[in-house]
């Protein structure tokens, strides 16, 4: 059955080398029982190990149903020590955090024995070892003899070849010492029973083969094995492996006894989930919210494309200058700040080519996305007001524009102050304005050269104050804040429009336009849409007259405002725009401004880069957590190291016991994700009540689903990372040292 064939087997410890054996040659019978004796360190446990595949010789053979195990790989010592060998301990060494009936099965849990099937043959052999009335109960709630029955129990659920017991009364009472022995016998029936004892006695009283050892020598055999014959069973392996679910139930009672310990890991590790949680929850809240400002609010605002935008790329090196800071030399230096405006704006001249593409746009695919339009072109002409009388006028100007304005130096502040303002075509100026005084103005059709205009004032009724002197209003510095005009004295009010090149003075006047305020308007309260909110709007007709009759005077069109329904369309009108540019120079490019987009990309770049920095922090202390994850890992497998040997010894791979402590840590991190999660769901209700008593925006912060599963993703693979090192080393431990150390 088994050979061991000149085995040599030393110990280093530093410079010293300790023979444990020296060239031992023995055989086995499949069926006996043989006691070893002889003194301590003589080398009995050694060759026990050696016989049970959890040590391996230097040199020698050791031969197993006439096959040499010379080249044998982890795996078949693994199913060696499971399918064949059952050990039994002096210190009984049962895994304290299992149940009796689960150290039981776990020799057979590791060979893949079913549930149903190993927990009735644990059941089966505990009643045969006399533990039928303690199969619930955990190894610290039994006597020596019982926790010894239930090692025995161990030892044979798997059914093996070979029962190697080592001192297995050793520290047991004399009766108990006697029932055990009894025991013993009883079980190896027909097995082949290799027992290490000092006791000289129960060596004679039970087996019937005894072997004396000294200094790693086999002194004495009273037995010795004569005929080949008696050597015969055939050597059958069975892989081992312990299943996912094994590895979870480990984990889970193993936690269960440390529950405290495992509680605040995953508390700590739970804190920097918490931290990134919230961060997102706010990020996120307060990203939807801008959103929503910005498709509530400023989604009106129109894309504009005017002679001129702003370069951002320039703008960022306004600051960068080579001179000295704060000069000690009492002298001045000349600071051009007219070419540094003009050098920050660029040219953005709009081409036929383009408006022929916007206007396509706008009769085909865009129609359905357009509110409202406007081709800005512009005109010499000035907008007069009569501060005199009918007979005896004074004109002061109201409004001036050129045919060929040069570049503005600030892009976009000509359409937001204007004076005297293009209304919109399409829908966007009934859609969002409404006459709160008198009437729209109405169509010139008659040909005459007087039109209508409308005047429009703030949501407060204001008009700025400059507009309303502009008009010959005179208001005293005294009554700044308290001057009104009744809209009946504005109603009717004329002004007259002077095309070409006005001189005051000089030019005639009397031939000029006349443009009448026919009512005022305001925007809607549900309005979002900006035109303008100061001043004179005037409908194309005006434009179409002053073509007509003074083509000379008017410009091409140098701006166009492009009014989207929503949020959605001005995305899908900004996307056709970008359209344009694409394969272009950068100075045949036409670009268009996008204020509102421009304004909240600028907030949620802020509130982007803050998180970032924030859950940078929180990173930090996720990564403390991680490392007491892995500094919990190591002290519980030096606490386990003893556990460790016993599952080698049972069969287990280096695999498995990675794999429960993996297991474990996978545990930790799902627990301490969940914890996280629900710790920072809660926090989210007074978070959000704080801000809304602050900002009065409701339910700010929120989690959604993806960031939960993420975070909660996160937090598990933390875990396990930060295990993996301790994990790897309680694989490795040699089997050997883990079951003597205490
Ligand atoms: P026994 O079981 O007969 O008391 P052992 O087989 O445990 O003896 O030990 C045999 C010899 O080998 C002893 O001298 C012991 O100190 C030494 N030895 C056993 N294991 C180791 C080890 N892991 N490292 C160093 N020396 C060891
Ligand atoms: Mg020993």
């Amino acid at each position: 059955m088994l050979k061991l064939q000149e085995i040599v087997k030393t110990y280093t410890v530093g410079e010293f080398q300790q023979t444990a054996l020296n060239s031992v040659s023995l055989e086995f019978r499949k069926s006996e029982f043989v006691t070893i004796l002889g003194p301590s360190g003589c080398g009995k446990t050694t060759m026990l190990n050696i016989v049970g595949g959890l040590d391996h010789y230097d040199s020698g053979d050791l031969i197993i149903s006439g096959k040499s195990t010379k080249n044998f790989v982890d795996a078949e010592w693994d199913a060696y020590r499971n399918n064949s060998i059952g050990f039994i301990f002096q210190s009984h060494n049962l895994i304290p955090h299992l149940s009796i009936l689960q150290n039981v099965e776990m020799g057979m849990a590791l060979s893949g024995v079913s549930a149903s099937e190993r927990t009735a043959r644990a059941k089966e052999v505990l009643i045969e070892v006399g533990l039928k009335d303690h199969i619930h109960k955990r190894p610290n709630q039994l006597s020596g003899g019982q926790s010894q029955r239930v090692a025995i129990a161990r030892a044979i659920a798997n059914n093996p070849d070979v029962i190697l017991a080592d001192e297995p009364t050793g520290s047991l009472d004399s009766v108990t010492s006697i029932q055990i022995l009894e025991l013993i016998k009883r079980v190896g029936t027909g097995k082949l029973v290799i027992m290490v004892t000092h006791n000289p006695e129960f060596a004679e009283a039970y087996s019937n083969r005894i072997i004396r050892l000294k200094d790693g020598i086999v002194v004495d055999d009273t037995n010795p094995v004569k005929h080949i014959s008696e050597m015969d069973t055939q050597y059958q392996l069975k892989k081992t492996a312990m299943s996912f679910k094994t590895a979870v139930i480990s984990s889970i009672n193993n936690i269960r006894t440390k529950i405290g310990r495992t509680l605040l890991t995953a508390i700590a590790g739970s804190i920097g989930i918490i931290g990134i949680a919230l961060i997102l929850a706010l990020s996120n809240g307060l990203g939807n919210e801008i959103a929503r400002f910005e498709q509530e609010t400023l989604a009106g605002y129109p894309i504009a494309i005017t002679p001129s935008r702003l370069d951002f790329e320039r703008l960022r090196e306004l600051g960068e200058t080579d001179l000295p800071e704060f000069p000690t030399d009492p002298i001045a230096r000349v600071f051009d700040q007219q070419r540094f405006q003009n050098y920050l704006s660029v040219p953005n001249v709009i081409t036929q080519d383009y408006i022929d593409y916007v206007q396509n746009y706008i009769n085909t695919t865009g129609q359905s996305t357009i509110a409202g339009v406007k081709f800005v072109r512009n005109t010499n002409m000035t907008v007069l007001v009569n501060t005199g009388t009918e007979l005896d006028p004074t004109y002061r100007t109201f409004y001036s524009e050129v045919k060929n304005p040069p570049i503005p130096s600030n892009p976009g502040a000509p359409f937001s102050t204007a004076r005297f303002t293009l209304l919109p075509e399409g829908v966007v100026f009934t859609n969002n304005y409404e006459v709160i005084y008198g009437s729209l103005p109405q169509r010139n059709t008659t040909g005459g050269s007087t039109f209508e205009v409308t005047l429009v004032v703030d949501q407060y009724n204001r008009i700025y104050k400059t507009t309303l002197e502009r008009m010959g209003f005179v208001i005293p510095d005294s009554e700044i804040d308290t001057y009104t005009v009744p809209f009946e004295n504005l109603l009717g009010l004329e002004v007259r429009l002077f095309v070409g090149a006005y001189v005051s003075g000089e030019s005639d006047v009397s031939s000029a336009i006349t443009l009448r305020i026919s009512g005022i308007v305001r925007a809607k309260e549900t309005s979002n849409v900006t035109i303008f909110n100061n001043g004179l709007g005037y409908h194309h007709d005006l434009i179409d007259y002053i073509a007509q009759n003074y083509s000379s005077e008017i410009g091409s069109i140098n701006s166009i405002f492009i009014y989207p329904n929503n949020f959605q369309d001005k995305e899908a009108v900004k996307a056709h725009l970008n359209l344009y540019n694409v394969g272009l120079d950068d100075a045949q490019k036409i670009e268009y401004v996008d204020q509102a987009q421009t304004f909240t990309s600028l907030v949620k770049g802020v509130i982007d880069t803050i998180s970032i920095v924030l859950i940078g922090f929180a990173g930090i202390s996720l990564v403390v957590s991680s490392i007491m994850i892995a500094i919990i890992t190591y002290i519980s497998v030096i606490e386990r190291t003893k556990e460790i040997g016993v599952l080698r010894a049972l069969g287990a791979r280096k695999k498995d016991i990675s794999r429960v402590f993996n297991t474990e840590n996978l545990l930790i991190g799902f627990a301490a994700g969940t914890v996280g999660l629900l710790i920072s769901l809660l926090l989210i209700i007074p978070i959000n009540h704080i801000i809304y008593s602050l900002a009065e925006i409701p339910n700010v912060a929120s989690l959604t689903i993806i960031h939960m599963s993420l975070l909660l993703t996160v937090s598990i693979t933390l875990a396990f990372i930060a295990g993996l090192i301790p994990a790897r080393m309680a694989a490795k431990k040699d089997p050997v040292v883990a079951l003597r150390t205490e």
